[in-house]
């Protein structure tokens, strides 16, 4: 019905306030939803964060102080302490993992030592 006919009547005029209200209502109720929704992402992305800082923090805190205590590290000792903060994970291979790694030089089976996504270059939105 064209909007001045819609208003000559009062019938129709409360049908079209009546009908406008619920249209207001419908649309908070799909806002709040969206922000809640929202709300529930970002905390989620927060927490990931912050799980990945402690990580990095720990990692990083365990190799400051193994430096303060005199100790002389090698690749081996940082990548066992990288794996017991998650910055890397041993996989159990059989056969070369197909990447530039230095597994195939210890020969097979072998624990191939692979970066997790906290320090892979490209892994910034995962
Ligand atoms: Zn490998």
């Amino acid at each position: 019905m064209p909007f001045e006919l819609a208003m000559g009547s009062e019938i129709s005029r409360r049908q079209f306030y009546a009908r406008a209200q619920t249209l207001l209502a419908d649309l908070d109720e799909a806002r709040n939803g969206m922000k809640h929704s929202c709300a529930i992402r970002l905390k989620k992305r927060i927490e990931k964060l912050e799980t990945e800082r402690d990580q990095l923090k720990a990692f990083a805190v365990e190799m400051i102080n193994a430096s303060f205590e005199g100790g002389s590290f090698d690749g081996g000792d940082i990548q066992d302490i990288g794996v017991k903060h998650g910055l890397l994970r041993i996989e159990q291979r059989e056969d070369e993992c197909g990447e530039r790694c230095a597994c195939r030089e210890y020969g097979f089976p072998a624990e191939c030592y692979r970066k997790t996504n906290l320090v892979l270059e490209d892994s910034h939105e995962q």
